[in-house]
C-alpha cells in the first residue's frame, strides 16, 4: 500500500545533540496523522528534516512511494509537500495577499496562482478581507489561517502542521481544527504536531509519540487515549 509519507531510522542532529533517534513514522495517503510528545521530543526536527530544511544523519524519507532522503525544499515541496511551520513564519512586514502571491512564486503557471490565491480568499473570508492588510498587524489566529493558505498555494497532496493552534484563543483552535477535517475530506493527507493531544487525538487517524527523539508508542487514538499509563507519562496536559 502506498503511504503519503514513511520514515525510516530517522536520525537528526545538530552538532553533539541527538534530535531525533531511529523515529519509524508511517502517514496513510488520506489521513491525519498526529505526531505528540512533549516539548524537545523532537517533533519540529522531524517535520523539518521531511520538508528538506534540516539535513538528515541516518534513515530514509519517502514522499507517495518516492524515496526522497537527502532531497532538497524544493524537490520535497515539488513531490507535493507543503508546511506550515511552527510559529507561522509569516512575512509580517508584507500585506496578507503579498504573502499569498509570494507563496505562489512556486506554481510555474501564473494563472493558476492567481486562481489559487483568489480560492484561498474565498476559503479564509478573514484573508480577504484582509488582504491589504500588513500581516504582522493580525491576530494570532489570522496569521495561522494565512500559514495555512500560504502552505495550501503549493497544491498540496501532503500537509505538514507543526503546532497550528499554539497560542491560539479558543475559537481560533476550533476553526484551526475544522479545516483540518476539511482538508483531509478534499483529499490532503496531513502530519499534525501538537502539543494538544487530547484534540489531537479526536481528529486523527493515527498517532505517534515521541519521547527524547525516540518512538514512545504509535497507534490508533483510541487506544493510546485509553492507555493509562501513556496519558500520564507523555500526553497530560
Ligand atoms: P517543541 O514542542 O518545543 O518545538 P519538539 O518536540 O518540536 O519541541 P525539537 O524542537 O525537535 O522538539 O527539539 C528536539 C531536541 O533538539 C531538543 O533537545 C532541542 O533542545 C534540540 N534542538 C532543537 N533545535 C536545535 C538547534 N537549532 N540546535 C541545537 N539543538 C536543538
Amino acid at each position: 500500500m502506498e503511504t503519503a509519507l514513511t520514515i525510516k531510522g530517522l536520525d537528526v542532529r545538530y552538532g553533539p545533540v541527538q534530535a531525533t533517534r531511529g523515529v519509524d513514522l508511517t502517514a496513510a495517503v488520506g489521513g491525519v496523522t498526529a505526531l505528540l510528545g512533549a516539548n524537545g521530543a523532537g517533533k519540529t526536527s522531524t517535520v523539518m528534516a521531511i520538508a528538506g530544511a534540516l539535513r538528515i544523519s541516518g534513515g530514509s524519507v519517502s514522499i507517495f512511494g518516492q524515496d526522497m532522503t537527502g532531497a532538497a525544499p524544493d524537490a520535497i515541496v515539488r513531490a507535493g509537500v507543503a508546511i506550515s511551520p511552527e510559529g507561522r513564519r509569516v512575512f509580517s512586514a508584507l500585506s496578507v495577499e503579498d504573502n499569498l502571491t509570494l507563496a505562489g512564486s512556486v506554481v510555474a503557471d501564473t494563472a493558476t496562482a492567481l486562481d489559487r490565491k483568489n480560492a484561498m480568499m474565498q476559503r479564509f473570508p478573514i484573508l480577504g478581507e484582509r488582504r491589504r492588510q500588513l500581516a504582522g498587524l493580525l491576530s494570532g489566529g489570522e496569521q495561522q489561517m494565512l500559514a495555512v493558505a500560504r502552505a495550501l498555494m503549493s497544491g498540496p497532496r501532503l500537509l505538514l502542521m507543526d503546532e497550528p493552534s499554539l497560542g491560539l484563543a479558543p475559537q481560533m483552535v476550533d476553526a484551526i481544527f475544522a479545516i483540518i477535517e476539511e482538508l483531509r475530506e478534499e483529499g490532503i493527507s496531513i502530519l499534525l504536531v501538537e502539543q494538544n493531544a487530547t484534540l489531537a487525538l479526536d481528529v486523527a487517524d493515527h498517532a505517534v509519540i515521541l519521547a527524547n527523539g525516540a518512538v514512545a508508542a504509535a497507534g490508533a487514538p483510541d487506544d493510546l487515549k485509553n492507555d493509562k499509563l501513556l496519558q500520564a507519562a507523555y500526553l497530560a496536559a
